[in-house]
This record gives structure tokens, C-alpha cells and sequence, in this order.
């Protein structure tokens, strides 16, 4: 047994995603939908450290923290046991390696259609891997990001990236330099996801989905990082059914279309809203008109693709299993 030693410990920084396309096809057997999305992860991060410990923990810090549970359901917490779990046939660690405490700085909107939980759980695999010294490389992890939830893998690489079957499988767009995106995020309560799907299912009941398709357009556009190429092609299935449940919406998207956006969508399963625009000076334009305007939300001006989970700080010696 390896004495616990607080002074061992690791700090992940792991960006948010939004979807530039979310392509809903029928549902599947295991009752996901098929999926065919673009993510692309952008420059709102949340910080995860995790540290040696006597018990399993997590507690959450920073503006969004009063959303985020601290108990056994946190996905950074069952990301960490899970690793701990598989390490031994993983990584031939000698021992399954002892608790960590996590602390998840959480500046990523929560229930907001930008998968902080999934990025801190990606965080967290990151974090271990590190404080543990398995000696994994982050492909080696994707098959349990995969199992803790469909946008995990995407999180552990970040970029911009077509995902399909549930989202979790993953592959890289080629894209060079950035885009600015505004993003609005309600003050109020978040979506959930199953929510938005079965509202998805409500509206189309009765009728037989295509399969789920990408855009050529979009990736075209991704390739020459048009933005009004780009702004044109944005697309989200499940937009209509996140209106139907948030008919306030509508007006942040008209709002921000009348000053100019680029092109807009509401981001995966919503509420938050994503505005494309062209420049640095044009976001900070668009974010004083929408903050003028109303409706009332949080605005933040961010840029992608980011990079995916990465390290930060790494304090004392690893831990040796
Ligand atoms: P999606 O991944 O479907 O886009 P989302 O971005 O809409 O999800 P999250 O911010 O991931 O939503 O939060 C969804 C729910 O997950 C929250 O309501 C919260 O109860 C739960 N949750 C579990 N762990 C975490 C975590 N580490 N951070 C935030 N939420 C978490």
C-alpha cells in the first residue's frame, strides 16, 4: 500500500463543446438515436485537480459550482473510480490504485448543451492517468470515456471532430486557424438532455427519420474557416424541439441575428445559443448589443477549436502502484 500523500496531485484543464451540426436519425435498438454531429470544443474551460486521498470525493468551486453534484452520480467522480478500477488490467499496475479527492473549478455552463459533465469526466481519466503514472496514451482511454457517456471521447481529444453512431465515435475535421463564437447562456434552468430527445421524439412521432447525414458544405466551409460559409451550413436537429420546450429562445436568436451574426443555432440539446462572427471586434460588438437588448443571460465571447483535456500542473512525484 502506498502511503496517501496530499501533496501528490494533478491539475486538467478541459475545454466545453458546442455542435456546428447535429443530424438526428432514427432511434436504435439500445434506444439512443443515431447520430452524425460536428463538435467543435472552444476556449471555456473548467479546471479538474485531483489529489491523493484518504476517501472518493469531489466538491465543485467557481460560478457554476451550485449546480454540480457532489455525490457518487458526478461523472468526474465515476470516471476516476473507473479508471482506478480497470487499472490493474489496463495498465499492469501492481495495485489498484487508492482514492483521489476531486476538485472541479466549474466555469462551463452546466445543463447548457456544452457537456461540462462529460468534459470534467474526461478531465478526471486525464487527471488519474497522470497521478497513477499507468502510462496510458489518451487512445488508450477512449474506450472508457466511451462508456461514461457519448461526448467523452471528444473531450479527451477536443478540435473539431465528426462524431457518429451516438456521437462517441470519433473523427477529426481538418480545419486551420479559428472562428469567434458568442455564446448566450440562460441564468435560468438548464435542458436536459433526455428532455430535449423525447420532445424530439413527440414532434416526429409517426414519422419515418432518415438516416443522419453531414453536410458537405460544413466541412468544406470548416476547411477554408469561412465563417459566412460556415455561419450558412450550421445546423441542429434538435433545435425545434428545444424551442418547443424554451419558446424564449427564438427571441435570443432573432436578437443576435438583427445585430449581425453570422449564422446562429441553438448548441446540442440547448438552451445555450451559439452566434457565429467574424472577428474579435465583431464579438465584442455583438456581445455589448445582446447584453443591451436583453433577453436577460449570460454572454461570453470564446474562440475554437481548443485542445482537448490537458494537464496544467502535476505537483510532487506520481504515485508509484
Ligand atoms: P450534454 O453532455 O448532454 O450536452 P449538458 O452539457 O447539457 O450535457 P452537463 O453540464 O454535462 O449538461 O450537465 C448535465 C447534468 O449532469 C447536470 O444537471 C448535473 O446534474 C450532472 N452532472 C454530473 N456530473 C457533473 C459535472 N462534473 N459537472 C456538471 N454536471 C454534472
Amino acid at each position: 500500500m502506498t502511503a496517501v500523500d496530499p501533496a501528490l496531485r494533478v491539475t486538467v484543464r478541459v475545454p466545453g463543446k458546442i455542435n456546428l451540426e447535429l443530424s438526428v436519425g432514427p432511434r436504435r435498438e439500445d434506444g439512443y438515436h443515431e447520430l452524425v454531429t460536428v463538435f467543435q470544443a472552444v476556449s471555456v474551460y473548467d479546471r479538474v485537480m485531483v489529489q491523493a486521498a484518504d476517501e472518493w470525493s469531489v466538491r465543485a468551486v467557481g460560478p457554476y459550482a451550485d449546480r454540480v453534484p457532489d455525490t457518487e452520480d458526478n461523472l468526474a467522480l465515476r470516471a476516476a473510480r473507473l479508471l482506478a478500477d480497470r487499472a490493474v488490467e489496463m495498465a499492469g499496475a501492481g495495485t489498484r490504485p487508492g482514492p483521489v479527492a476531486l476538485t472541479v473549478e466549474k466555469k462551463i455552463p452546466v445543463a447548457a448543451g456544452m457537456a461540462g459533465g462529460s468534459a470534467d469526466a474526461a478531465a478526471a481519466l486525464v487527471g488519474c492517468a497522470e497521478l497513477w503514472d499507468l502510462g496510458v496514451l489518451r487512445d488508450d482511454l477512449e474506450p472508457l470515456a466511451a462508456e461514461l457517456g457519448a461526448d467523452v471521447p471528444f473531450l479527451l481529444h477536443g478540435g473539431t471532430a465528426v462524431g457518429s453512431g451516438r456521437g462517441d465515435d470519433i473523427s477529426p475535421v481538418l480545419s486551420r486557424g479559428e472562428v469567434h463564437w458568442v455564446l448566450w447562456v440562460t441564468t435560468g434552468d438548464g435542458l436536459a438532455t433526455p428532455a430535449v430527445f423525447a420532445e424530439f421524439d413527440r414532434l416526429h412521432e409517426g414519422q419515418e427519420l432518415d438516416l443522419p447525414s453531414l453536410s458537405p458544405q460544413l466541412v468544406s466551409a470548416l476547411r477554408r474557416m469561412d465563417p459566412d460559409a460556415i455561419g450558412t451550413a450550421l445546423r441542429n436537429d434538435l433545435q425545434p424541439a428545444a424551442l418547443s420546450l424554451r419558446p424564449d429562445l427564438q427571441e435570443v436568436l432573432d436578437a443576435g441575428l438583427d445585430l449581425g451574426a453570422r449564422g446562429a443555432l441553438v448548441s446540442g440539446s440547448g438552451p445555450t445559443v451559439a452566434f457565429l462572427v467574424g472577428s474579435q471586434a465583431e464579438a465584442l460588438d455583438l456581445s455589448m448589443g445582446l447584453a443591451a437588448r436583453g433577453p436577460a443571460g449570460d454572454i461570453l465571447r470564446v474562440t475554437g477549436p481548443v485542445g482537448g483535456a490537458a494537464v496544467v500542473d502535476s505537483r510532487g512525484a506520481r504515485l508509484r502502484l
